[in-house]
């Protein structure tokens, strides 16, 4: 693992947004988030699994989770040594490793499945309706896709709740995700893809389904057809439902059977896919993989992409290229710290520092 070359003072980088070592109330609310979020992922550990003691070990996971949640409480620095400081971060990593431990090495693989799998039967619609539009609205409705796309989230309370109830409707969400946004670069960045397309782009993904396929790749295409080379960056391993390096191989296999463009840029070498390292839903870029590393070169933008990288860490991260932010606010506590309303959408284009 090494440090993202594309990082601006490097020596001056701190992942996390919000600090869980000096702010109690920070740090009770959050172990209170990990909490609540317990029962569900319980659930997808037994829907995941066909053994006959799946139920049995995902009660232990339920168990040690939540032993290592009230020694978190008692002692904010129980873990130090196996993850480090006490962050958002280092907790998710810890859960983890406890499900890992009783044998549930991707709990939200089926849910993923389905879910790309809805995505890539809509995607041929959304891309003929993207190319009926013109440039400058057909941009705006890719990046709404995106922000839509983030909803897609089964690691927070609210969207897993959504989910639950209805399903992932990308078209309705994408329609209440009215601009202005709470922080609201689209126009900026638009100008900056319109008058000075990038030349090659790396894209740090979220979650499977609408997320990637109808959020994502449609971005993907964009800078594409406007010549730039195109990374897809995602973790590594299995968290939530993010998608991971291997998933997103076999989404892109399907998808450039459904589109010319992304068949002949995955044919040219145009559109590539590179393993990020990371692990968990936040990033730190102080531990990316060799292969991400080298990738970087030449890149002239980044995207982070979803409410655990560039809203929850990295937000004040600065980086030596153009640099977009994007994510859907899904948690009552991210949305304070914006100042804004739950389910409002936070876009910020950086030019390079
Ligand atoms: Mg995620």
């Amino acid at each position: 693992m090494t440090v993202f070359p594309l990082l601006a003072e490097p020596d001056r980088y701190r992942p996390m947004m919000i600090d869980l070592v000096d702010d109690a109330v920070a740090r009770d609310y959050w172990l209170d988030v990990f909490a609540n979020h317990l029962p569900s992922l319980a659930d997808h550990c037994i829907e995941s699994d066909s053994g006959a003691d799946a139920a049995e070990r995902a009660e232990l996971v339920r168990e040690r989770f939540s032993a290592m949640i009230a020694a978190l409480r008692s002692d904010p620095r129980a873990y130090d040594e196996r993850v480090g400081p006490i962050s958002i971060l280092g907790i998710c990593r810890l859960r983890e490793q406890v499900m890992r431990e009783q044998g549930f090495a991707d709990p939200y693989q089926p849910i993923k499945q389905r879910e790309n799998e809805a995505a890539l039967q809509l995607l041929p619609a959304l891309l003929d309706e993207l190319d009926g539009l013109d440039d400058r609205p057909r941009l705006e409705v890719v990046v709404t896709g995106i922000a839509a796309g983030n909803l897609f989230d089964l690691g927070a309370a609210g969207s897993y709740e959504k989910y639950r109830q209805g399903g992932f409707d990308f078209h309705a969400t994408r329609d209440k995700a009215a601009r202005p946004w709470r922080v609201d670069d689209v126009d900026a960045l638009i100008d900056r893809l319109l008058n000075r397309p990038p030349t090659r782009a790396m894209l740090l993904v979220d979650n499977a389904g609408a997320d990637l396929v109808l959020g994502m790749l449609p971005l993907a295409r964009e800078l594409l057809a406007r010549g730039a080379q195109v990374i897809l960056a995602a973790n590594t391993t299995p968290s939530l439902n993010d998608i991971i390096i291997d998933e997103l191989g076999e989404v892109l296999g399907l998808a450039r059977q459904l589109d010319p463009y992304l068949d002949q840029a995955c044919d040219e070498g145009a559109l590539a896919c590179v393993a990020s390292g990371n692990d968990v839903p936040l990033i730190d870029f102080r531990q990316i993989s060799e292969e991400m590393a080298s990738a970087s070169a030449g890149v002239d933008l980044l995207v982070v992409e979803g409410m655990g990288r560039a809203l929850e860490s990295n937000y004040d991260a600065r980086f030596t290229c153009d640099t977009l932010k994007i994510g859907m606010i899904k948690e009552g506590w991210v949305a304070q710290i914006f100042d804004a309303e739950l389910y409002d959408v936070i876009c910020r284009f950086e030019p390079k520092t």
